[in-house]
């Protein structure tokens, strides 16, 4: 047999599926931790050695105990603890002592609960690293592996029989959640392959595991709920070399941006939107209800791949009160009804009177005595029609509702598309979900689960596309840095940072009295605007630091002569003169931004409404640096994308030149660095489609440069 080598630990993958087990605490009682966890190896046929540790029998469920690890006959691969936090570090000596691969520490009140258990967790990984054993947890739940039916872990979830392997892997930092998400998928039919708790992650972490189901020909699609990241670089560049869908749920979504809105960008930005902008960017897909990730896991493993992100639905059932809720539930998800072709029509008109051809069908309109075959007949006219990107069945309940759910599994075959099967009833349902069940088939009880299914399938379409995109390529343009200070910049120092990236800035120059403000204002033309200037203000126009819109040289001065009052008010011994600059007339207003996340480096923002940007909450975040088709594809994600196609006889604004110009701020982003702190464009104005954009107004904060 092959043994743990120093200078080589035990591979992941022999972790996941050990030849051999060592239960610390074993027992007959199934009210113990280490009862439970020998129990339930055994009652799911674990293949290899199970060696049960316990001072004080000789015999454990008719095995031969020993005292100690290390008196056992062989070194195990793994060893499982589920005993006291006082005992432990003698125990993971003992395991080191006796040459164990691996240990897996369900034992908690360890770094979770405090400074002691901090050091104690400290001292075990000592021990275990000088004897080059792993750690899986401490304060985890083990591992559960249907496919070599290693179940390692003390989660009641066990209690449950026949979790038949499958393709879907899963890495979570709560294992309670786990446990619970095993018995929910195994409710649902779905299968899994290795799906590991990292608990406090003292060793092996998250990150180690997703590595190995990244490359586990067994795993076909992975699962992940996420707290906190060790190594935010390796996770995401695990991500983008996933090769296979990836569905991920990060706890803490509603923890606002914790930074004081100091500008726009720093109380916009926060660590969730950054998290899941690299998500997207990879090509995973992150959603805020682990069961539901589970759902997703499972309908990309047993539907068929949606054709293209984008494409209707086609709702069909017996029942127009479920057809129609479930219809009404899709403008709210980003969804659509399809639009039918000539042919799927004509397939309708065969079973139903002309009138009531229309998406959702209600087969209760089809003529007499025509359902079954009719319901077949549309399904399979629905899998072939263009613009269908799945087939839903919101099932209520009817005669023979077992019978006729056994239609769907071989329609949803051969279709070639999801066919999302519903099943809504309670325990009158149940025979029905049992024919899904046998047939291999996935089956949801509620609609929204079905929504939240397609949503996430969409999300992934969109992501297997991405995963090919090619890296964006620098663009023309971008002249020589200007040399700037570090700190916080003033609107004229942020627009010359800009312009050298290439992004319209307005024409403008600085005046120190009143005679030179108003022949600023005769070069560059009447409106003009002015504005006071000082680096310690955040917002100007709050301040009464904006004149906009001046039409002549007695309004330069009036103007001059209150903002150089309001300035002195307003930032006594920081103001810097006035700024003249020409007014600029648009369509709409773009709020730009970008900073250096502190896990995931460059990131850029685009937000709806200029000033309004915080109160509209409309925003997409993007890590730099982006391509021209990621920057249009992001000002298209914002909700008021609508609104700058031009409404009620408006003129479309110039969103060509607003991706250009987020584009351009995304390769300043990346090439700040760790440099850049927060810089805003609020606002850039879009002036009508084809006549470009300008940036009014910036602000941004750098850092000394660390050499
Ligand atoms: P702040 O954001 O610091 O309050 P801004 O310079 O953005 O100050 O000015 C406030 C508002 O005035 C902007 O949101 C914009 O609507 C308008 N504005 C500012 N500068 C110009 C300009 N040059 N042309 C047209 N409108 C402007
Ligand atoms: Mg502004």
């Amino acid at each position: 047999m092959e043994e743990a080598k120093p200078g080589r630990p035990l591979p992941i993958a022999r972790i996941v599926a050990p030849r051999s087990v060592a239960v610390v605490g074993a027992s007959d009682d199934v009210g113990k931790f280490g009862g439970r966890v020998i129990h339930y190896l055994q009652k799911h046929g674990f293949p290899g050695q199970l060696l049960p540790i316990n001072p004080n029998r000789a015999m454990i469920r008719g095995l031969p105990a020993f005292p100690r690890v290390s008196a056992a006959p062989v070194a195990a691969d793994v060893a499982i603890l589920a005993v006291p936090a006082s005992s432990l570090e003698a125990q993971i000596a003992d395991c080191a002592a006796a040459g164990v691969g691996a240990c897996i520490v369900i034992t908690g009140k360890l770094a979770e609960a405090g400074p002691e258990g901090a050091a104690l967790q400290d001292r075990v990984l000592s021990i275990a690293r000088a004897a080059n054993m792993r750690l899986v947890g401490p304060n985890c739940l083990g591992i559960f592996n249907p496919i070599d039916r290693a179940m390692l872990s003390s989660s009641l979830a066990l209690e449950e029989d026949d979790y038949a392997p499958g393709g879907i892997g899963m890495v979570s930092q709560s294992g309670a959640l786990m446990g619970t998400l095993l018995s929910f998928g195994r409710h649902h039919g779905a299968r899994f392959s290795r799906c590991i708790s990292v608990g406090n992650q003292a060793d092996l972490g998250l990150e180690d595991f997703l590595e190995y189901l990244v490359q586990d020909d067994d795993t076909r699609v992975i699962g992940l709920y996420i707290e906190g990241l060790r190594d935010p670089a390796r996770f995401r560049a695990l991500l983008r070399a996933a090769g296979k869908p990836v569905f991920i749920v990060k706890a803490g979504r509603s923890e606002a941006g914790a930074q004081a809105a100091r500008s726009h960008t720093a109380s916009l930005a926060g660590a969730f939107p950054a998290f899941e902008a690299i998500c997207r960017d990879a090509g995973a897909v992150v959603m805020d209800d682990p069961q539901m990730m589970v759902l997703a896991c499972d309908a990309a493993i047993r539907l068929p791949p949606l054709p293209a992100p984008g494409l209707g639905l086609a709702p069909i059932a017996s029942s127009g009160g479920s057809t129609v809720t479930f219809a009404d539930m899709l403008p709210g998800a980003g969804l659509r009804l399809a639009h039918m072709s000539d042919a799927t029509r004509a397939a309708l008109g065969r079973w139903m009177p002309d009138t009531h051809i229309a998406l959702p069908v209600d087969t209760g309109s089809f003529h007499e005595g025509t359902s079954g075959d009719g319901l077949s007949d549309c399904i399979r006219a629905f899998m072939a029609d263009d613009d269908v990107g799945a087939v839903v069945v919101p099932m209520t309940t009817q005669p023979d509702m077992a019978g006729r759910t056994a239609l769907f599994p071989p329609l949803g075959r051969e279709g070639g598309k999801p066919l999302l099967y519903l099943m809504t009833a309670g325990a009158v349902g149940d025979a029905s979900r049992a024919v899904m069940r046998a047939a291999d088939f996935p089956f949801y009880d509620r609609m929204s689960d079905a929504i939240a299914v397609i949503r996430a399938l969409e999300a992934e379409a969109e992501g297997r596309a991405r995963r090919v995109a090619p890296q964006p390529a620098r663009p023309a343009g971008i002249g020589p840095e200007p040399a700037l200070p570090a700190g916080a910049l003033t609107e004229g120092e942020a627009k010359r940072l800009l312009a050298a990236y290439g992004i319209p800035v307005t024409r403008e120059a600085a005046a120190m009295t009143a005679d030179e403000a108003v022949a600023v204002a005769r070069g560059i033309g009447f409106p003009a605007v002015l504005k006071g200037v000082s680096r310690a203000v955040v917002h100007k126009s709050d301040l009464g630091l904006v004149r906009l819109n001046l039409r002549d040289e007695a309004a330069v001065r009036t103007a001059f002569a209150e903002v150089v009052a309001a300035l002195e008010r307003a930032a006594p011994g920081a103001a810097e003169g006035c700024v003249i600059q020409e007014m600029a007339r648009g369509e709409a207003e773009l709020f730009l931004g970008a900073t250096c996340d502190p896990q995931f480096g460059p990131m850029v923002l685009v937000g709806a409404g200029g000033v309004l940007v915080e109160f509209l909450q409309d925003v997409r975040t993007a890590p730099a640096p982006l391509s021209l088709a990621d920057a249009h594809a992001l000002i298209e994600g914002l909700r008021a994308a609508p609104l700058l196609r031009g409404l009620r006889g408006r003129p479309a604004a110039d969103t060509a030149a607003a991706a250009d110009a987020l584009m351009r701020l995304s390769w300043l982003a990346a090439d700040l660095g760790s440099r850049l702190v927060e810089l805003d464009v609020n606002p850039l104005i879009l002036r009508a489609a084809g006549r470009g954009a300008i940036a009014v107004d910036g602000r941004a904060t750098l850092k000394e440069e660390t050499p």
